[in-house]
């Protein structure tokens, strides 16, 4: 593709919308593909070296066969969180479950360099107040977040019980005592009263499904196992001396590629970015947070305060005043003063969507001219812009990677939305060219559109030996996206079905630990073994989310990715996968209503 092609003078006339649309229409063609989630290899059998943690070695221990209050599976930020909220509510004996060698979830796997969170901080990390911490920049970066998880760990205790490097296998309800049996890979067999999962959205790496991967004869590794020893460097953001002699391929730019490909381009001899599908890259403007300032924010209250302001900008909301001031904050305010502009007769739904169209055009305009702008070789720009809409694939911000294509040895090879062709003993074929690598890197993303229980690695076993897949069969049901029916003592802590504010995921993850530390201290304090949804409470809530208008993101007309299941008609059960009909903003008001009436409705103890 070459600038010529690109549709010209877009300023707003019908005729320019609609050579965009037809633009984005036919890049949306190129990429779509009749095999969709089955394209990727699961990493597994002679893949499976591509799992191995090359951060901490796996020590030795005893299996545990004892009995815990509380088990939690997910070291991450869900897990933390609730231990947290388990803790403030006098439940001390928690044993989360983890399969790496520390806390952090995703932030303990993904430690490759110029790894940040793309939200801010401030809403972004979890429980700083009762920390006490300061984050130092507006968007942190991963040691940083990481050492915040640790700290949470060790404020509230939870290092003494938690296990390391192990995975839950099977978790089964024995409906004689009211407990859990929980089984591991490490040979444990404990019982638990109540069970947590918080195993997170994207924490099983996959592999681009390309002819010859397993012949690399060279070295290769996944972002989230980042091989710095190999590479030389370490996660604060040391050169990766290793590789000055070094041609390096990385497949994918999405996110995690938008952040390491600018640290590569200093490091590596040469380094080539294998393309399929280009982000957007908005600006980043990264800056540390001024402890002055911050001492005067920091008054009682002031996460919740940041959490629902950034909720309340970000979810369509009505906030005046933007406390965050984020990429999401921006994005979502932008578009809801398109709408405002509109005299208030006219806020009809399609005049709405229009206005959102148009903001859209302005903004994906805006940003294709930033790759003019900062990108030198006019070939390489015309092929770094994204033709689709902002939100058809994750929106990234960062103000080095599109300058890192002006660094000498370092080149983009598009495959015109075909992805790479071939991989062969010594590298990576392209429209029949072979590039030879020393380093293949995968920046190929984690599993998202496959079934709960390959994900999870196990599948929960309930009352009367209901399996959660077998009740999920058509579908996710929840109460608030925490209880199952059929599953008592056992809460999800995840977004889909509650709030679903994908654009800062811990908001959800707090809101729900808050939910659950107040059950099970209502539950344990008041002498009942079993909390449990009603059916008619699960079937109501499910009712409730479907009167909603479905997802807001993940239309089949965006070009193709886990957004939207790989541009593929999602099967029926996907219409489940939403949140509260009303908004992150409404879910969050809803659910402190029901805290808060203390009546605890839709659900039984006994
Ligand atoms: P993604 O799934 O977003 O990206 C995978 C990349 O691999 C895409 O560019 C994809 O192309 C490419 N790819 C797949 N198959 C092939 C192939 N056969 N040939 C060539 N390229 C191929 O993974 P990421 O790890 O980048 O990000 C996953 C998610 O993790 C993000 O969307 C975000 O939610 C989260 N994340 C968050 C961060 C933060 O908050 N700071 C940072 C990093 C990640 P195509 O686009 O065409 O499918």
């Amino acid at each position: 593709m070459t600038t010529s092609d690109q549709p010209q003078g877009l300023q707003g006339d019908a005729t320019d919308k609609a050579k965009l649309r037809q633009k984005y229409a036919e890049e949306r063609d190129k990429r779509l593909r009749p095999d969709g989630n089955e394209q990727y290899l699961r990493v597994a059998g002679q893949l499976a070296h591509y799992l191995d943690d090359p951060y901490m070695p796996v020590v030795p221990r005893e299996p545990k066969t004892d009995h815990v209050v509380f088990a939690f599976i997910g070291g991450g930020f869900a897990g933390l969180a609730t231990a947290a909220r388990l803790s403030e509510a006098g439940v001390g004996d928690v044993r989360i479950i983890e399969k790496g060698g520390d806390f952090g979830g995703t932030w303990y796997w993904n430690r490759y360099p110029g790894a940040q969170c793309d939200t801010a901080s401030l809403v972004y990390m979890p429980l700083l107040e009762e920390t006490g911490y300061m984050p130092s920049e507006k968007y942190a970066h991963a040691p940083e977040i990481l050492a915040h998880c640790q700290r949470i760990g060790r404020q509230y205790g939870l290092y003494g019980n938690a296990l390391f490097h192990t995975e839950v296998v099977s978790l089964e309800w024995d409906a004689a005592t009211s407990r859990w049996h929980v089984s591991t890979n490490r040979g444990d067999a404990f019982t638990a009263q109540f069970v947590g999962m918080g195993t997170g959205p994207l924490h099983v790496p996959k592999l681009p499904g390309i002819a010859g991967i397993e012949s690399f004869k060279g070295h290769s590794f996944h972002t989230s196992r980042w091989d710095y020893a190999y590479t030389g460097g370490d996660p604060k953001g040391a050169p990766m001396a290793a590789l000055a002699d070094k041609r390096v391929g990385i497949i994918g730019t999405g996110a995690t590629s938008v952040q390491c490909v600018p640290h590569l381009a200093r490091a590596c001899w040469e380094l080539y970015v294998f393309q399929r599908t280009p982000s957007s890259v908005d600006v980043r403007a990264n800056a540390p947070i001024d402890p002055h300032w911050f001492s005067e924010i920091a008054t009682p209250g002031w996460q919740q305060r940041w959490l629902e302001n950034f909720t309340a900008n970000q979810a369509g909301g009505t906030a005046e005043e933007d406390l965050v001031q984020d990429g999401w904050t921006d994005l979502s305010r932008r578009i809801r003063a398109r709408i405002m502009d509109l005299p208030r007769e006219q806020r009809i739904p399609k005049n709405m969507l229009a206005a959102f169209e148009d903001s859209d055009f302005e903004k994906m305009e805006e940003i294709r001219a930033r790759v003019d702008a900062i990108v030198g070789d006019r070939e390489t720009a015309a092929k770094l812009k994204a033709w689709y809409r902002q939100l058809c694939k994750r929106p990234c911000f960062h103000d080095e990677y599109l300058q890192a294509f002006n660094t000498p040895g370092t080149y983009l090879v598009d495959t015109d939305g075909k992805g790479v062709e071939r991989i062969t003993g010594n590298g990576v074929v392209v429209a029949g060219k072979e590039y030879q690598l020393d380093c293949i890197i995968y920046a190929s993303g984690f599993e998202v559109g496959t079934e709960y229980k390959r994900r999870a690695g196990f599948d929960l076993v309930g009352r009367g030996g209901l399996r959660l897949s077998e009740h999920w069969a058509a579908g996710m049901r929840t109460k608030h996206g925490i209880h199952v029916h059929g599953f008592p003592n056992a809460f999800l802590v995840q977004p889909t079905q509650g709030a679903n504010l994908i654009s800062n995921v811990p908001h959800n993850l707090t809101e729900a630990a808050r939910t659950i530390a107040l059950m099970v201290g209502h539950a344990l304090a008041q002498g009942f073994k079993e909390i449990e949804v009603t059916r008619e409470a699960e079937d109501c809530w499910v009712e409730l989310l479907l009167t909603g208008a479905g997802r807001m993101i993940g239309s089949p007309d965006c070009t193709p990715g886990y957004y939207n299941n790989e541009g593929r008609e999602p099967g029926p059960s996907a219409k489940l996968n939403v949140g509260h009909p009303a908004g992150p903003l409404a879910y969050f008001k809803y659910i402190e209503a029901w805290r808060s009436s203390g009546q605890f409705e839709g659900l039984t103890f006994r």
